[in-house]
């Protein structure tokens, strides 16, 4: 007897909550997919437990050469959103994730934002790339700049408030949270990188274009037009390494690092892998500007 009041009491408490907290119990999160991991970081910031979030480019790829998987592809029919960003994959799967699901909403995380060419300090020359370059020639790793992932969670936040009103006030919130912590780490980058003297670094594949471009360094790639460099491309930049007073050759480790090693080899230098695709955005940002400082002093 006693215990079927206990149940009975906890039946009629279970109702009580669940009449009081509205949207309990039916409250389904957002399915959302986006491109690679960083961008998984943001929406997950923004939307807390009223999103479930999968990144397409799974950890050790390269969203370069990415290609779904069949699985990825059978998600796809049950997602609500797909967050673009425009990396190379995305352009050659397009069509086909649209016709996996034609009632999902897609939408351009960088929206809005002006996309720098590869070449601009680099050794590309505009042509066409079978690798990392769209044809356009623009670079696409825009979320390695704070100041312009500050406008692609914007982004995301908009994408999420029209799918989703009634939870729109949590959205700008955490967006403003958000907002304000990259904020910060944009301060604390451009105090790291203050008084460096040598502002140049070499990397093998050039992720960090807007990175660069921000912090006022220059990138130089190894990585031809998406490929590995030939002999003579590389004997001129070890040349250029030589001359630049470089120590420290930076690869990703979703790449090779035949190249860079021999680099390094030629100008007693080293290799140190940094990673643009790191979910722990603003960690990872604020390790890869310490080593290029170090480096930037050796
Ligand atoms: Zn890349």
């Amino acid at each position: 007897m006693l215990c079927y009041n206990i149940i009975k009491t906890m039946r009629n408490l279970t109702l009580i909550i669940m009449l009081l907290v509205p949207g309990l119990g039916n409250a389904e999160p957002l399915r959302v997919f986006v491109s690679v991991l960083p961008l998984k970081t943001f929406v997950e910031k923004i939307g807390g437990n009223h999103v479930a979030v999968h990144a397409m480019v799974r950890s050790g790829y390269s969203p370069h050469t990415y290609a779904p998987t069949p699985r990825q592809i059978t998600a796809l029919a049950n997602t609500d959103l797909y967050i673009t960003t425009g990396v190379t994959f995305e352009k050659a799967w397009v069509k086909r994730i649209r016709a996996a699901n034609p009632g999902m909403r897609t939408v351009e995380a960088d929206a809005g934002i002006d996309m720098r060419l590869i070449g601009k300090h680099g050794h590309f020359h505009g042509e066409r790339s079978s690798g990392h370059q769209d044809v356009s020639g623009h670079d696409p790793h825009i979320w390695t700049s704070p100041p312009l992932a500050k406008q692609m969670v914007r982004n995301i936040r908009d994408a999420l408030s029209a799918l989703d009103p009634a939870n729109s006030p949590v959205y700008a919130r955490n967006t403003d949270a958000l907002v304000s912590e990259l904020g910060r780490l944009d301060q604390d980058l451009r105090d790291q990188f203050k008084n460096l003297a040598n502002r140049k670094f070499m990397v093998f594949h050039p992720a960090w274009g807007y990175f660069a471009d921000t912090y006022g360094l220059i990138q130089i790639p190894i990585e031809k037009e998406g490929k590995e460099p030939g002999a003579r491309a590389l004997t001129l930049l070890i040349g250029q390494a030589k001359r630049e007073h470089v120590k420290v050759i930076f690869v990703q480790p979703q790449f090779d690092r035949k190249s860079a090693t021999q680099v390094a080899r030629a100008i007693n230098g080293r290799v140190v892998a940094i990673d643009p695709l790191s979910p722990d955005y603003e960690n990872n940002l604020r390790r890869v500007a310490k080593l290029i400082v170090e480096a930037g002093h050796l």
